[in-house]
């Protein structure tokens, strides 16, 4: 195989721009002796939750544990539902149905691939516990929409912020981080997230005082005490001490690479104005995490794309309702109809902080080429 022309990804540029800042996180940690829930976890979980505008940080092994244990720290279980979408990926999914609960799926908004609070209202039973949305690519679902939703039916309200480190939306005047919008919010740092880890971690950021002393517990075998185990439902899901320290030094250019996700972005809607693809809408707080296109020719166009060596991938091709390990949920095709049809429709193109001005036109000329062969 020959090595891509733009690659979708490329982690090693982030590393080498920050590497003497890292390598002295990591020799501080290796000389510390205490590599496990000490100082540097400590000094992340209030760096980041100042970060977020919240009052708590628990940092946790990944995303997907962030999720379960929202959810398990809310006494969510048999018998309840959350109201979630089905457009991403399939990780909050497995949350609820860990904790015992039946996820319920609505619709996505066609225009920014993000909860339909339309269609939230709909969803609601009187099982209905909690709402899931997820802010999918860096954008933020509608969060004034859902939290009146919420308030209105007294449920809590769990984001998936793991794509939407440091997005935003307005609220009473100023503007609100990912995270800082519902019950608790849940964030992932896998490597290539927005602000990420070399390795494995996640967070929950809350403004809640005893859900953050209960998650505090869950992320710790459940104890209270040394070997005193008061809470149910524990696990082992810590924040290790050097992913910790690592996130400290990355944490502070997290402003700035999202300010060049969005530069970059800026780039791709300029050089592909002309074409029929439909660019992501360039909402203000959007921090691009991916950006996706949409297009009726994806699939011949994502081939062209592969052929000349660009990088490009789709973020999800199969919606979680279709999933073969959740038949039994009991969804049809059509059930969720704008899920559906973007799922045939949407690419995601090459978009990180480093990716250069060159890569970004040889991306877009690519592209325009492609269009224009298909026709
Ligand atoms: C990456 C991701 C997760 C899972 O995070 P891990 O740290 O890989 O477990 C959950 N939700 C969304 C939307 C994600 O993008």
């Amino acid at each position: 195989m020959t090595p891509p022309i733009v690659p979708f990804g490329d982690l090693k540029r982030q590393s080498a721009q920050i590497g003497a800042e890292l390598a002295a996180a990591m020799q501080r940690v290796a000389a510390s002796g205490w590599y496990i829930l000490g100082a540097e976890v400590q000094a992340f979980e209030q760096e980041f939750a100042a970060y977020c505008g919240v009052t708590h940080c628990v940092g946790v092994a990944s995303g997907a544990d962030a999720l379960y244990l929202a959810l398990a720290g809310l006494e969510i279980g048999p018998g309840d539902e959350v109201v979630t979408v089905a457009n991403a990926c399939m990780y909050q999914v497995a949350a609820i149905l860990q904790v015992g609960a039946t996820p319920v799926f609505v619709d996505s908004d066609p225009r920014t691939h993000t909860m339909d609070p339309r269609a939230l209202e709909a969803a609601i039973t009187s099982r209905t516990r909690a709402i899931l949305p997820v802010h999918l690519y860096g954008r933020l679902a509608d969060m004034p929409a859902i939290n009146a939703i919420a308030a209105r039916h007294g449920l809590a309200v769990v984001e998936d912020a793991a794509q939407a480190h440091g997005a935003w939306l307005v609220a009473d005047g100023g503007p609100r981080r990912a995270g800082a919008w519902g019950t608790v919010g849940c964030f992932s740092f896998y490597p290539s997230k927005n602000l990420g880890a070399l390795g494995d971690g996640g967070a929950l950021v809350t403004n809640d005082a005893a859900l953050a002393e209960r998650l505090r517990r869950l992320r710790f075998y459940g104890w209270g005490d040394k070997y005193v185990t008061i809470a149910a439902g524990g696990r082992n899901s810590r924040l290790d001490e050097l992913q910790a320290a690592l996130l400290r030094v990355k944490l502070r250019y997290l402003e700035d690479w999202n300010a060049a996700r969005c530069e970059r972005a800026g780039w791709y809607a300029e050089l592909l104005a002309t074409t029929p693809l439909e660019p992501p809408p360039a909402d203000p707080g959007h921090v691009y995490h991916l950006y996706v296109v949409a297009s009726d020719a994806r699939d011949d166009l994502r081939r062209r794309l592969g052929a000349a060596g660009v990088g490009c991938d789709v973020h999800y091709p199969l919606p979680a309702h279709l999933q073969p390990a959740y038949a039994h949920l009991g969804y049809a095709q059509g059930a969720l109809p704008h899920t559906e049809r973007q799922a045939g429709r949407i690419l995601s193109l090459p978009l990180f902080p480093e990716l250069t001005r060159v890569e970004v036109e040889r991306v877009s000329a690519t592209i325009t080429a492609a269009l224009s062969a298909t026709g």
